[in-house]
């Protein structure tokens, strides 16, 4: 069983509802099992493009099997709800990104773990310390808000109401 963290991140539709959908949706993997899941973050939009805010947060999953799996589902999910009803290849409401899979080291074309701009990122790293205070990389060195200085954080959305009993302190 491996503990590893998914960053999801929502700015089209109804925002709140896409990260529950998410959820329910890495829940439902076989294997996965959602162990905690951090408040709902609204977020400046960052890279350049004029956009809506984004709503961001970070689940712990633990996990029965390995890291590009996970991601293929990830990829699946979004696949599955990133897109406006009836809109073929239309905007993407979801994204997911696997933060942190255990200790291991991924370095492929397909998947970088950890993922490699989590640590500049405030919609990243606020949520993670929130679920996971003592989150460490791979070295063996913390995870700190230091250099989290992309994609402010400019409001707390609340918990996220169908994983409001996941524990916030596991891991
Ligand atoms: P995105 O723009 O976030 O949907 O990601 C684009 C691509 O990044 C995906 O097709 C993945 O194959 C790749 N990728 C590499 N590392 C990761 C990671 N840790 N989490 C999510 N996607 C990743």
């Amino acid at each position: 069983m491996i503990r590893a963290y998914v960053a999801l991140g929502s700015n089209l539709g109804d925002r709140l509802a896409t990260l529950e959908s998410a959820l329910r949706a890495l829940d439902a993997l076989p294997g996965v099992t959602v162990a905690a899941v951090s408040s709902a973050y609204e977020t400046e939009p960052w890279g350049g493009v004029e956009q809506p805010r984004y709503a961001n947060a970070v689940a712990a999953l633990d996990v029965e099997g390995d890291a590009l799996s996970l991601l293929r589902a990830c990829k699946a999910i979004e696949r599955t709800l990133g897109r406006e009803p009836g809109v073929r290849f239309g905007p993407r409401t979801i994204d997911l990104d696997v933060l942190l899979f255990g200790d291991r080291v991924v370095d492929s074309p397909e998947l970088t773990v950890p993922h490699p701009r989590m640590l500049e990122r405030e919609f990243v790293v606020t949520p993670l310390l929130e679920i996971a205070p003592h989150a460490v990389l791979p070295d063996g060195s913390p995870v700190t808000a230091e250099r989290a200085i992309e994609g402010r954080i400019t409001g707390v959305l609340g918990r996220l109401s169908a994983f409001r009993d996941a524990p916030r302190g596991a891991g």
